[in-house]
């Protein structure tokens, strides 16, 4: 399964908040089996938003949003999806009702457009907080808020599967240009994936489908490098 991710927000933008939501869901994602094609993120502005959900949702299997959501005035995710799906933003009774029992909230307490969502869409409840999701054509909007955002998750993570990748890490204590010829070889006589990380050592990931394959990669790879 493909999905992309897009995380709305200025201050994503602007370095101010560090974008924990994308490296969190890409990790669950990815134990899941998914392969994550695209993470971007997008300013608090409706047609940047409906433009890139438009995009990737016409390519990849599920998108996944996260930010924006709420009554406050730069909170534009759900009229960003709404355009992306040519819909109306409408109040959802579903969500009031579910905030009236759990969360206490009388319907003439709450900020006008707390429960919009896209006419059609089906609302996801925040455990955590206030502004629901929800989920419209294989789109998943979740808060942005991090503590929202994975409670919101959890109702939503079985409907995302793939073939779950076995991965072995080498650290090697040679310099990244020496490993080439052996990176060759290694992926020629193993049906792997190989990437490689240099930092102070060289992170050297194997992966592939079959446990036995990797391990047997892993192997080989070892005996004819200099490990940490
Ligand atoms: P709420 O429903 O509470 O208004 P929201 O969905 O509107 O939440 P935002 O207004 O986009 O979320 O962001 C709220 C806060 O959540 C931000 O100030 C920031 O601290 C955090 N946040 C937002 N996006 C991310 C992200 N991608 N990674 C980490 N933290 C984030
Ligand atoms: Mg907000």
């Amino acid at each position: 399964m493909q999905v992309a991710l897009v995380t709305v927000g200025d201050e994503l933008l602007a370095g101010e908040t560090v974008n924990t939501n994308a490296t969190w869901l890409a990790e669950q994602l990815v134990a899941r089996g998914v392969d994550i094609e695209r993470i971007t993120t997008v300013p608090d502005r409706v047609a940047d938003i409906a433009r890139v959900v438009n995009e990737y949702h016409a390519e990849y299997d599920a998108v996944v949003v996260t930010g924006g959501l709420g009554p406050t005035h730069d909170d534009l995710t759900m009229e960003g999806i709404a355009a992306a799906f040519g819909r109306t933003l409408e109040p959802n009774d579903e969500a009031l009702a579910w905030l009236e029992t759990h969360g206490g909230y009388a319907r003439e307490d709450l900020t006008d457009g707390t429960a919009e969502i896209p006419a059609g869409a089906q609302p996801l409840h925040n455990d955590a907080g206030v502004a629901p999701g929800c989920i419209i054509s294989s789109t998943y909007v979740l808060p942005g808020v991090p503590a929202e955002m994975k409670a919101m998750f959890e109702r939503i993570e079985d409907e995302f599967s793939g073939t779950i990748e076995h991965v072995t890490t080498v650290a090697v204590d040679e310099p990244e240009s020496a490993l080439l010829d052996r990176f060759e070889e290694l992926r020629a006589r193993f049906d792997v994936a190989v990437g490689s990380y240099p930092g102070e050592l060289v992170r050297v990931k194997i992966s592939g489908t079959d446990a036995s394959v990797v391990e047997a990669a892993t192997e080989w790879f070892i005996e004819r490098v200099t490990t940490a």
